[in-house]
Formats: C-alpha cells, structure tokens, sequence
C-alpha cells in the first residue's frame, strides 16, 4: 500500500488543514480528536509517512519511534492520568476499521471507559 497525500492528518501536517496543536517534538505531533469519544481524546501522530503501525515500526528510524512514544508519554503526565488510566489504541488496515491512512493513537481518558 502507497502512502497517500491526500489524507487529512498529512493536510493538518502541511497546514491544508488546521488542528490546535496540544504537544510536539520533532517528530510527531498531538491534537484532539474532532469527534471525542471521551473527555479526553487526543490523537498522537509522527511527522513521517507513515500509514500504519506495522508500517511504522518496520520502517521509521529508532529515533522517530522513540519520539513518538515520548510524546504520548508526555501527554500521560500532562494531563495526569497516571494514577487514573487511559486507553491507548490504534487502528490497523480494513478489519481495524482505520478511517485515516497515517498512522496515528487515539488516547483516551478522563472517565471509566468500559470494558473493550
Ligand atoms: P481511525 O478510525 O482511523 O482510527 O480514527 C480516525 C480519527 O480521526 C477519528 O476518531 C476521527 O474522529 C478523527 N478525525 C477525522 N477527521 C478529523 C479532522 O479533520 N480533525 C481531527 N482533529 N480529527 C479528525
């Protein structure tokens, strides 16, 4: 699979589109959701092209890698929810039901989610 322009977290990339940036570091990036499932719905994308996990760890330097779980680290102590807990997720490919092809977290919080 060819990674698209296209896609609307490439566009927030590239300032087609605007998103409130919450946290970033070189490479990745953090902005809430559009459509919050929760109090707390951050979405934590890298910098790179990448379209989904797989994708990501196969093919991004130790350093991107390291840097994008740095920042949903960061988000964690941020917004305190160390004690309380989250939810990480992220979709993969077709059976994932992944709506936007670049890579991307959700992060969850700020309520009991439920069982999965
Ligand atoms: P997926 O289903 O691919 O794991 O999640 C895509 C997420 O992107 C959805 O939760 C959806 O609400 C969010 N989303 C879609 N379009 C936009 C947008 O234009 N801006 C932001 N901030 N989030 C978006």
């Amino acid at each position: 699979m060819v990674y698209k322009d296209d896609n609307i977290f490439a566009k927030i990339l590239d300032n087609r589109l605007s998103a409130k940036i919450l946290l970033e570091n070189e490479h990745a990036i953090a902005f809430n959701d559009i459509a919050p499932q929760a109090p707390i719905h951050i979405l934590v994308i890298p910098k790179g092209k990448y379209i989904k996990y797989d994708d990501f760890i196969y093919k991004a330097s130790k350093e991107e890698i390291f840097n994008f779980f740095t920042l949903i680290n960061q988000l964690i102590k941020h917004y305190d929810l160390e004690e309380t807990g989250y939810r990480l997720i992220t979709n993969a490919g077709k059976n994932g039901n992944q709506e936007v092809p670049h890579l991307h977290f959700h992060l969850l919080a700020g309520q009991n989610l439920g069982k999965m």
